[in-house]
């Protein structure tokens, strides 16, 4: 007689989808102040709160374990957290893993874009908000713009597989950048994203219904000079790509506020205090540090909770849907 069969542990919520992608958060702070992540000033969490590269490691494996193929870490600035490249170095060879992904600002990528692409990392997505330095700061309030150009460029000649610009789009801070932007990205092959603002905690220094540019505005802007083909990938999430006809570069529109594409929504998030957070714009979590930190538990009660907690992911957002509570959590707690 055969034994008790192992019951296969799968990520898959009530509404029978997949978690295959984690966003992974590996610190809060960071080396910018962008008006529409961060207040002028922050508080952090406490370090002694914040998962140990240690720790993260394990949420990591855990979860590759379980099915999870792609992981993308981010923050806060990853490459402003300590010893960072150790984490990356390690989850570079992590068996299961078909793509490790960076969100970066770029402000460090002189120094980090060789030995990221040394270390397995696939593709990097740069935050660029603006091609004029005093706008740059302005967005970034402390931010250089010929840093970051210079390391979009070493990030160009590192090879990742591919490399893609994100940018808010902004009305009164940025909204006449839409084509040098799209135009910066064409001249390098790459590709970029337009994402628009969300409501995430409270924006200090405008009022985001002032400011929020709906995509829709934005893609007119770009097919007044370029037509736009409508790309077959789909990446599940938000995002929608458009291809340049004749050029390389893709153009995406991640669009959460003006499109719900939360039907096909793959993943979750680990916030920097190891809050597993089912939706960017709920607050239903699961609290993996106390698991981690619970000498009493192993590696597979992880795994346990993990699944369990797919329980909880919720059908979709309420983005300022007016019966609902919008989140408190600014981007960079919540790992962007
Ligand atoms: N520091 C890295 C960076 O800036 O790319 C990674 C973290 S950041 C939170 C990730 C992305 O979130 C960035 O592209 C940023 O532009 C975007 N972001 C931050 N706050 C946002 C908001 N309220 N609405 C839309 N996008 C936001
Ligand atoms: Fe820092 Fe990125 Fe937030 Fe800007 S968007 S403040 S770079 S975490």
């Amino acid at each position: 007689m055969a034994g008790p069969v192992a019951k296969t542990r799968e990520l898959i919520d009530r509404f029978g989808r997949r978690v295959d992608y984690i966003r992974l958060s590996v610190t809060d702070r960071c080396d910018f102040r962008c008006v529409y992540c961060m207040t002028e000033e922050m508080q952090f969490v406490p370090r002694h709160q914040v998962l140990t590269l240690e720790e993260l490691y394990a949420v990591a494996r855990a979860f590759t374990e379980l099915g999870v193929r792609r992981i993308r870490l981010t923050g806060g600035e990853p490459l402003v957290r300590s010893n960072v490249m150790h984490l990356i170095e390690r989850l570079g060879k992590l068996p299961g893993l078909d793509e490790l992904l960076l969100t970066t600002n770029g402000n460090q990528l002189v120094k980090y874009a060789g030995p990221l692409r040394a270390a397995g990392v696939n593709r990097i997505n740069i935050s660029l908000d603006s091609l004029d330095a005093g706008r740059f700061r302005r967005i970034s309030r402390v931010g250089r713009l010929e840093r970051v150009l210079a390391g979009i460029a070493a990030a160009v000649n590192a090879g990742f597989d591919r490399l893609r610009l994100n940018s808010v789009i902004m009305r009164g801070y940025n909204e006449d950048e839409v084509l040098p932007l799209v135009e910066y990205a064409l001249a390098r092959d790459i590709d970029i994203a337009f994402i628009e603002e969300m409501p995430l905690g409270e924006a200090s220094d405008h009022a985001r219904e002032d400011t929020t540019c709906s995509n829709a505005w934005v893609r007119e802007q770009i097919e007044s000079r370029y037509p736009l083909l409508d790309s077959a990938v789909k990446t599940a999430g938000p995002s929608r790509y458009a291809q340049v006809i004749g050029r390389k570069s893709r153009i995406g529109f991640i669009s959460p506020v003006t499109h719900n594409f939360c039907a096909d929504c793959n993943r979750v998030r680990v916030t920097v205090e190891g809050r597993l957070l089912l939706c960017l714009g709920n607050e239903h979590s699961m609290d993996l540090r106390a698991i981690l930190r619970d000498s009493g538990k192993s590696h597979e009660d992880l795994k346990d909770v993990m699944v369990a907690a797919m329980e909880l992911k919720p059908e979709r957002h309420y983005f300022y849907e007016k019966d609902h509570a919008q989140p408190v959590r600014l981007m960079n707690m919540t790992g962007g």
